[in-house]
């Protein structure tokens, strides 16, 4: 599904150098390279304060403590998502409220989230799923009225840009009280193991967000509350400094391919290519197509023939999981999601598809059709 290895080959000495100049610094915890990545981060996202941590699952669990929501307090988010975004939210004994999707977008729908608020209601997690921003405006309005945060779920989506209806723009993580990123190596920036990261522009919630990732010590051996051990390493600071830099560069070739894949695509009956929206770009973490009239396993398994992979994200809605099973819930209670989850298949998607593999995947996907 991803080329790390080509992509690597292009950059392989200035990442070499930056990795070896860590290994001989001895700096390996929260060394240069770590603030110096923070830096470049806040920057590139225009945001006040990044705090790097250990992984995007940290990302979200210490968001949700820094807010200081309480067991039984509600958090409204997506059924069609990754697990991470629900399984922070019941470690925390927190309650999730699930709502349905956008058929289109994939993406949380705020007309869903608008019906679903209680007076128990906390937070509102939108998750920007598959590369593309949820649609901010309407749920940042009803956040304000209702007094509850907005945390993002930015794994997906790093480099997107959020438009809003005036035409201005914000980088998605950047727009909600916190936004939360995954550095794993398959994500949009990856790193060569795990590493995460929450950027916030509130200077309180900041630095309650720097002592929950150090054991909830702000000077050393004393500790003011229950907090985590979640840290990016240096090594992985310096390659992700480096990668940060080709980030627009990375997303331009994803734009390519996709471009290429919905020419393909686009007009046949049997395949619907993602939709794009005004209020977003997209940075195509997946490029998912829903499949009418066939057996999308089938399409799956006929391209493995092929030496193609090919993936399904997600199979099975969180509320149709058995970690997650909950007698509020049942099959058939979110039907764009259950009929979604039936539906999708992504294709390849990375910087380094080169327009022969291009050919050979889109005409290998279109001859199952024959
Ligand atoms: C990858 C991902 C996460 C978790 O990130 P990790 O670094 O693997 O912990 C959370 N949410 C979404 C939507 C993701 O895709």
């Amino acid at each position: 599904m991803v080329d790390l290895k080509r992509q690597y080959a292009h950059i392989r000495q200035e990442l070499d150098e930056a990795v070896l100049q860590v290994i001989g610094s001895t700096q390996y915890i929260n060394g240069p390279e770590v603030k110096a990545f923070q830096q470049d981060l806040e920057a590139y996202l225009d945001v006040k304060h990044v705090i790097p941590c250990a992984n995007g699952t940290d990302a979200l669990q210490v968001s949700m403590m820094a807010l200081g929501l309480q067991p039984g307090d509600e958090v409204i988010t997506t059924s069609f998502t990754f697990v991470a975004t629900v399984e922070v939210i019941a470690l925390l004994g927190l309650t999730p409220v699930l709502v349905d999707v956008d058929p289109d977008t994939f993406n949380i729908d705020p007309e869903a989230v608008k019906k679903a608020i209680t007076p128990k209601t906390k937070a509102i997690v939108p998750v920007h799923l598959f590369g593309q921003s949820a649609h901010m405006e309407p749920l940042l309005e009803m956040a304000g009225k209702h007094g509850l945060y907005v945390i993002e779920d930015n794994a997906q989506a790093i480099g997107a840009d959020y438009i809003f209806a005036d035409g201005s723009r914000r980088k998605t993580g950047a727009l909600g009280h916190i936004g939360c990123t995954s550095f794993f190596p398959s994500k949009n920036l990856g790193c060569y193991g795990d590493g995460g990261a929450v950027f916030t522009n509130d200077e309180a919630l900041a630095q309650k967000l720097r002592v929950i990732v150090n054991h909830g010590m702000e000077v050393r051996y004393y500790h003011d509350s229950v907090g985590v051990n979640s840290r990016l390493d240096s090594i992985q600071a310096a390659i992700l400094r480096i990668k940060l830099r080709h980030l627009d560069a990375y997303t331009a070739a994803r734009n390519k391919a996709a471009a290429f894949y919905d020419n393909a695509f686009k007009n046949h009956p049997g395949l619907t290519i993602p939709a794009r929206v005004p209020y977003s770009t997209h940075v195509f973490h997946q490029y998912t197509l829903k499949v009418d009239g066939v057996d999308r396993f089938g399409l799956q398994e006929y391209l493995r023939e092929k030496d193609i992979p090919a993936m399904v994200y997600y199979p099975v809605p969180m509320h149709l999981q058995k970690a997650y099973m909950d007698p509020r819930y049942k099959a058939g209670d979110f039907p764009v999601t259950e009929d979604l989850s039936e539906r999708v298949i992504s294709l390849p998607m990375h910087t380094e598809l080169d327009e022969e593999q291009l050919q050979y995947i889109t005409s290998s996907v279109l001859s199952y059709f024959d």
